[in-house]
């Protein structure tokens, strides 16, 4: 494989230089591009600022980078910010009033954002109007000021927190979904380049497979992979190198890592293979039911590992294979 010139320095500058920054560099989600394509085109026939948009999905699937992709595209200016980083309503006041005109607010973890925070986007989103308490007690008056056409891309990895009149409020809603195969393999193809490591096909495929579906998780595996390689004096990731950066990982060839593991043997071993309910298994793990829910269970769904049902979570026969155990009929 041929070397690239690109030769990033250190980690954060990594996670920069393997960023896409053109679309045709952007690997799969082909009907939100196509979608996203339309509303942009659209806006800027019109002159005006694109509808507010908000990404849902999992983490690391590449919510952040197709804000920025659309913002580049727009010729809008993109100022970042987050839920949590959101403390008071003087902060999004803030924010909103320093907005020029045709900027594109992005908010990461838009779940977390707080509700007296959320009451000044509403207005702020619906009619560009930014509503300000001024003085307080009987001589506090209230204050509208006009805000420059903007638009609000907010980003969550759980839909299903986000507020009712939030929601209802973005123009356009798109869910991200996992990658297939294929499409990571040719993310981890394409960054090996950008680092300019040399790999060979097989080490390609067992990075892509275990990197959860997941595009930040394929970079930090390629990663993983690279230093391995060079610490053990390889020119290249060859199979061998790859397979044995993950194992010391303690990551498995379905890019399964010790929590799964834990979870799976939990549910099976404490609780019979299931069902067993979210807060009695994330106490008999020691572990926040958020975490569980938003962090192992969806890849371990998607495998078809475990199931929610109505009175709890449940482990699926191939989860008993993968693991090499016998399903609890099967014990004697
Ligand atoms: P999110 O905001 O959903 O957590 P990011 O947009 O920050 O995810 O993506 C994390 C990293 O994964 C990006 O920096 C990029 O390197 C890679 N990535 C994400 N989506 C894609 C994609 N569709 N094609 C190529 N690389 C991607």
């Amino acid at each position: 494989m041929p070397r690239a010139t690109k030769q990033p320095q250190d980690d954060l500058n990594v996670d920069q230089a393997l960023r896409p920054s053109i679309w045709d560099e952007y690997v799969g989600q082909e009907k939100i591009k196509e979608n996203l394509h339309i509303i942009i085109e659209a806006a800027k026939k019109r002159n005006e600022s694109m509808d507010h948009i908000l990404f849902c999905g999992q983490a690391g699937l590449g919510k952040t980078t197709l804000a920025l992709l659309v913002a580049k595209e727009m010729g809008a200016q993109v100022k970042i910010t987050s839920g949590p980083a959101l403390e008071k309503s003087g902060d999004m006041a803030a924010i909103l009033t320093n907005l020029d005109a045709g900027d594109i607010l992005f908010i990461d973890e838009a779940h977390r954002i707080n509700r007296t925070i959320e009451e000044i986007l509403y207005p702020a989103m619906e009619s560009r109007t930014l509503h300000l308490m001024v003085g307080k007690g009987p001589s506090a008056r209230s204050l509208n000021l006009e805000l420059p056409p903007f638009t609000l891309i907010a980003a969550t990895t759980r839909e299903n927190l986000l507020s009712n009149p939030l929601r209802s409020r973005f123009g356009a809603t798109f869910r991200l979904e996992y990658y297939n195969l294929d499409d990571i393999k040719k993310i981890v193809e394409r960054n090996a380049k950008i680092l300019g490591i040399d790999t060979e096909p097989e080490s390609l495929e067992v990075i892509a497979k275990a990197a959860r579906a997941t595009p930040r998780v394929a970079n930090r595996l390629l990663k993983r992979a690279r230093d391995y390689a060079e610490v053990n004096d390889r020119n290249k990731i060859d199979k061998e190198s790859a397979e044995q950066a993950l194992a010391l990982l303690e990551i498995d060839h379905l890019g399964l890592e010790p929590h799964d593991r834990k979870l799976l043997e939990a549910i099976i071993y404490k609780f019979n293979g299931g069902p067993v309910g979210l807060n009695t298994l994330a106490a008999s793990l020691s572990e926040d039911r958020g975490v569980i829910e938003d962090i192992y269970e969806p890849y371990l769904m998607k495998l078809g590992f475990i199931q929610r049902t109505s009175t709890g979570r449940v482990v699926l026969p191939i989860a008993y294979e993968h693991l090499g155990l016998k399903r609890p009929g099967e014990l004697l």
